[in-house]
């Protein structure tokens, strides 16, 4: 294992060398290593039940009631999770020169508090919360003390983590208080684009943009499973750019992709980032 993460993370100094211009592309496997639980196995299918859906979520209180009582405890693994060594590496790849851009699927803002600058969250962010009729904002921390003070014998519970923020909680929700708008009584949900839902078009073409000026895809810890994400690494097979991608398991791009190193983010992409280093000093 540790002469394969070796060869890997000099292939991909390598591939980073030879197209120094990255259009990176991030999933849930570059935060696991930050204890924030993923939904989707080696294989690309789901570990457990898929996520709340948008029209779910905005047409049923009971499915809101359920969704932030759950959420009351599960965000507790994304507030308190920290920062890995992959989120380091693609942070010290920006200070290098070598990103464009970095497009997450992510809603943690991990690589932003790893000191990415370069980064579109494709999906939004998860500790921000909108009405969706009046577009008032507020922090999601605040959101949950005051929920947590409406429901005091929820706020006591505590159940297994699970992926975005949520956890095996089963019991009846029916009492759960939801807060609303304070400005317009209107929905509260979290600044994230449900499944279900549309990235904004304007973020969308952002990232897009962004690979006009890139020479290279680089997809790091995502199955690519997701269409939102998928679509670039199409897009960038047909303007003629190689796609590479440091995943543990399969990804639905396969077919697409110019180069594959199928292992352990981490240690790859800090052996890649020892090697660019190294051969700046030579
Ligand atoms: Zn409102």
């Amino acid at each position: 294992m540790i002469d394969s993460i070796a060869q890997a993370g000099e292939a991909l100094a390598e591939f980073i060398e030879r197209h120094p211009k990255l259009w990176v592309i991030t999933g849930a496997g570059v935060s696991t290593d930050s204890g924030i639980p993923d939904y989707r196995d080696a294989d690309g299918q789901w570990k457990r039940p898929p996520p709340v859906q948008h029209g779910d979520f905005m047409a049923s209180l009971a499915v809101r009631q359920r969704y932030w009582a759950r959420a009351l405890i599960g965000f507790k693994a994304m507030r308190e999770a920290q920062v890995s060594g992959a989120h380091r590496a693609l942070a010290a790849l920006e200070s290098m020169g070598y990103v464009e851009l970095l497009v997450t699927q992510n809603v943690d803002r991990l690589h932003q508090r790893a000191g990415s600058s370069k980064v579109i969250d494709l999906h939004g962010r998860a500790d921000m919360v909108a009405c969706m009729t009046c577009g008032y904002q507020l922090m999601r921390h605040a959101m949950h003390s005051e929920m947590a003070r409406m429901n005091p014998r929820f706020a006591a519970l505590d159940a297994h983590h699970a992926p975005d923020g949520d956890a095996d909680l089963e019991t009846d929700f029916s009492t759960f208080k939801v807060l609303d708008c304070p400005r317009c009584q209107g929905i509260l949900k979290p600044q994230v684009v449900y499944y279900g839902d549309v990235v904004p078009p304007a973020r969308r073409l952002a990232a897009q943009a962004g690979l006009q000026n890139a020479d290279a895809v680089l997809a790091v810890g995502t199955s690519l499973m997701v269409y939102s994400g998928y679509r670039f690494c199409r897009d960038a097979h047909a303007m003629g750019l190689p796609v590479a991608s440091l995943s543990l398991g399969v990804t639905r791009a396969d077919a697409l992709l110019t180069h594959q190193w199928r292992a352990p983010l981490t240690p790859v992409l800090e052996h890649a980032v020892g090697c660019l280093q190294q051969r700046l000093l030579d």
